[in-house]
């Protein structure tokens, strides 16, 4: 019964090559590429939204200090012709230093207005990407469907014999099989050899040991790959 599983795993190896080389072809990647960037759209978009938000706010901010400071520094015309020097040299002070405030406030919001020219860009390259992105989802997608269909003569014949082979292997043991067969490791069976998984090469314990010989397929604790003991 265990053979039947072999064998039916040396035929399925044949259908697994088929499904990688589907997915490991130039028409699956491209498809598969333009859906991931397509899935991140959203976060993206939100995302410059949210700092295009803040900048604006930040440069409101900064306007208002701005319109704020450029009110105060002009109290201070005609200040030259104040006559008491003591004054004059405090009121020279105090403008000077609203002078450097304002060219200080002037730089922030020439830094702020530059980020904002680059999350504009950063926007117009986003779309621009989408656009691409969702037009070679659809040249791919079909394509590989294409793709897909000529393969699917051979696919069927390997499925038929697989179903006729199915037919002598206890329904356990293939139900076992078809989970594994989910995940992207092939060959799924190993055989125990000298207490050792062959898969990863680890020894199982008297336990594991004892559950083989009762079950005589069992999961191997490692590599999760399914081992077997023959009869
Ligand atoms: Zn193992």
């Amino acid at each position: 019964m265990i053979e039947k599983l072999l064998e039916y795993q040396k035929i399925d190896a044949d259908l697994k090559n088929i499904e990688n080389e589907l997915k490991k072809s130039e028409e699956f990647k491209k498809y598969a590429q333009a859906v991931k960037f397509l899935k991140t759209v959203t976060d993206s978009k939100a995302q410059i939204e949210a700092k295009a938000a803040s900048l604006l706010l930040g440069m409101q901010n900064l306007q208002d200090r701005l319109k704020k400071l450029s009110d105060d520094k002009n109290e201070f015309t005609g200040i030259d012709e104040v006559e008491d020097e003591n004054m004059l040299a405090f009121l020279k002070k105090k403008s000077a230093e609203l002078s450097s405030q304002y060219a200080s406030l002037e730089a922030e919001i020439e830094k702020l207005s530059k980020e904002m020219t680059e999350l504009t860009l950063s926007y117009k390259k986003l779309m621009a990407n989408t656009k691409a992105m969702l037009s070679q989802q659809d040249e791919y997608k079909l394509k590989y469907e294409e793709l897909c269909k000529e393969k699917e003569t051979e696919k069927s014949k390997i499925k038929k014999q697989l179903e006729l082979i199915a037919k002598d292997i206890p329904s356990e043991y293939l139900a076992k099989y078809k989970e594994k067969r989910k995940d992207p490791k092939f060959p799924i069976v190993y055989e125990l050899k000298d207490k050792h998984c062959t898969a990863c090469g680890t020894e199982l314990s008297q336990l594991e040991l004892s559950r083989l010989k009762n079950e005589k397929i069992i999961e191997c604790e490692n590599c999760r790959r399914l081992i077997f003991i023959k009869e």
